[in-house]
């Protein structure tokens, strides 16, 4: 994907905020932490559109990123952050539910897991969740520049079987510091738009 023109001057906490272009959107969601604003800002090729923190739970609104005036990409706030308070957690919970189940703009998601662990119980959750909904979703793995090369085969075979992968989603290796991976995941994004 040629990167022409990035908008980012959307957020929603729910849907009468929601952007009414009609473009397809693409969500990512992902554990705090996991990785999720380095790779939005790799698919954009900017250095801080999405704000990268080492605060995690920092984004707590849905984030429309326009592409091209074509596509929208929307940063779904980061789960399982111990630190929100309960309310706070659900509120969260309620306006991704409310997205993910009724948005009829939505093509696909992206999970992101943590490439240097198993996935974690909120990551399994999160999968089920998605694919109860039957959203058509990639799993992309980060940090890989962390795990030796001999290594990647186990981290494959390790999200596959902790999340049950089912046949028609799909796995990617991805590093935000190598880059590696960034164009099957714009490949599987343009698939879904
Ligand atoms: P978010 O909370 O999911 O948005 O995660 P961030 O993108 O802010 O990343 C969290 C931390 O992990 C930051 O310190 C990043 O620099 C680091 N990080 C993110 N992606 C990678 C990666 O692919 N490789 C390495 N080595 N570190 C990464």
């Amino acid at each position: 994907m040629q990167i022409k023109n990035v908008t980012m001057d959307l957020s929603a906490v729910n849907s009468l905020q929601y952007p009414n272009d009609h473009w397809p959107e693409i969500a990512l969601a992902g554990r705090s932490n996991v990785g999720k604003s380095s790779l939005i800002n790799s698919l954009l090729k900017r250095k801080n559109f999405a704000r990268t923190s080492s605060t995690p739970g920092k984004t707590q609104t849905l984030n429309f990123y326009g592409i091209n005036s074509q596509l929208y990409l929307v940063d779904v706030p980061g789960y399982g952050y111990a630190k929100v308070s309960k309310k706070q957690r659900a509120e969260f919970g309620a306006m991704i539910e409310e997205y993910l189940t009724t948005r009829q703009e939505l093509n696909g998601i992206i999970i992101l897991v943590d490439g240097r662990h198993a996935p974690t119980d909120d990551d399994v959750s999160m999968y089920q969740f998605v694919s109860y909904y039957k959203i058509p979703t990639l799993i992309v793995a980060t940090k890989m520049d962390k795990v030796k090369h001999n290594q990647w085969n186990k981290t494959v075979a390790n999200v596959i079987k902790t999340l049950q992968l089912n046949q028609r989603d799909q796995l990617q290796l991805f590093s935000s510091v190598t880059k590696f991976g960034y164009d099957e995941v714009w490949h599987w994004i343009e698939s879904h738009c």
